[in-house]
């Protein structure tokens, strides 16, 4: 069995991250790992939703082992507490800049979109830097940059902070982090999670010695994957190893971008700008140690300190959603009775249907099928 693994490991010279002989190959191996009990697998990224449904992944998976997203698009699980404040700053006359993806997002009452259609001044960017460009030539008006995203956004915010921005210019930080969340997940009674594919993005930023604390509390494997189709069969070909030998270690199967300990000089950064805060997720609830609020030392720029706007927590979640159970892995989009129906792209109902990495609209666009 090792050596079968061995054998397919990913080295430089054999490995096509594409191959398609070798897919089959790692789907064999897979049926060999595979332990003879159920299986689920969470990985927490959007980009390995997309990996596992746009390459057909879940049809080479043996019967009984399934691979759910969890909470891993940061658009949707952003509060509407914070979607909410941002909305009311754009109302209020500030330039209110975030992500694309941010944009369409139901809040309780308006989406950013919606605001926008109102006559608030939203404006789409592409980083926080570009959102300093916009209060660099708006030097009289006052410029918010709504940062989501986790540990692999979250030091590009903390650089512009750091990197003494105009006086115009603040940040309404609604930034999480991943390890916390994985804690959380772990103690749902009722979601049963056997292993963790742990997303590649943000390991290169915290490392894979991260995970280790949520390895050895809840006993779980977590392996480290990388995004294209081998990489993620790979992973799960070492996690299903360590179901099967029956441990429960944290491994890297991304080495050529992820390290032990992750990016240093980016947790700086993130150490100087931020402080570690409880953060709401939304249809999650609030997750101790799972947020990033901005520093004493940097409240000039802090919108929350700044303009004192607080939200209240309203509805998170429409009638009939389940994005509630899908971001904590109790459900996949197919469960939800609006998903294509009524719920589309076009036609949101929650923020699974939204974010490009949301479960709901992956599996839209790749044909919504649970096995695909
Ligand atoms: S299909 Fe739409 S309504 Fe259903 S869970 Fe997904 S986002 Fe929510």
């Amino acid at each position: 069995m090792s050596s079968s693994l061995a054998k397919l490991r990913m080295s430089p010279d054999l490995f096509s991250f594409r191959d398609p002989k070798r897919a089959k190959e790692f789907a064999q191996l897979l049926s060999r790992l595979a332990p003879a009990r159920p299986v689920k697998i969470v990985h927490v990224c959007g980009t390995h939703e997309i990996t596992i449904t746009e390459h057909g992944l879940r049809s080479l998976l043996p019967e009984g082992v399934e691979v759910l997203e969890g909470p891993g698009c940061p658009v949707c699980v952003t509060s509407t507490v914070d979607l909410d404040v941002a909305v009311k700053l754009a109302q209020e006359g500030v330039i209110l800049c975030t992500f694309g993806d941010m944009m369409r997002v139901p809040g309780t009452e308006l989406s950013l979109e919606e605001a926008r259609a109102q006559g608030a001044d939203v404006r789409m960017v592409l980083s926080a830097a570009d959102a300093v460009e916009v209060a660099r030539t708006n030097p009289t008006r006052e410029v918010v940059f709504f940062a989501v995203g986790f540990e692999t956004t979250a030091p590009g915010t903390a650089a512009v902070l750091l990197d003494s921005p105009p006086p115009n210019f603040s940040v309404l930080s609604s930034h999480k982090l991943i390890p916390p969340a994985l804690s959380a997940l772990m103690q749902l009674p009722d979601v049963k999670i056997d292993a963790f594919l742990a997303p590649g993005h943000v390991s290169t930023i915290i490392g894979s010695d991260a995970y280790r604390p949520v390895a050895e509390r809840y006993h779980v494997p977590v392996v480290v994957g990388g995004f294209e189709p081998l990489d993620v069969l790979y992973a799960l070909a070492l996690i299903l190893r360590q179901l099967k030998e029956g441990r429960a270690e944290v491994e890297n199967a991304y080495k050529r971008a992820v390290r032990p300990e992750g990016n240093t000089r980016a947790q700086e950064l993130l150490s100087q700008a931020f402080e570690v805060s409880a953060a709401r997720w939304r249809g999650i609830g609030t997750i101790p140690g799972s947020g990033l609020r901005i520093c004493e030392g940097l409240a000039p720029w802090d919108a929350t300190r700044k303009f004192g706007v607080e939200g209240k927590l309203g509805e998170e979640t429409a009638p009939g959603c389940r994005c509630a159970d899908i971001l904590v892995a109790r459900a996949v989009p197919t469960d939800c009775p609006l998903f294509g129906k009524i719920c589309t792209p076009l036609s949101p109902v929650g923020p699974c249907m939204v974010g490009s990495e949301g479960a709901c609209s992956v599996w839209y666009r790749y044909g919504g099928r649970p096995r695909l």
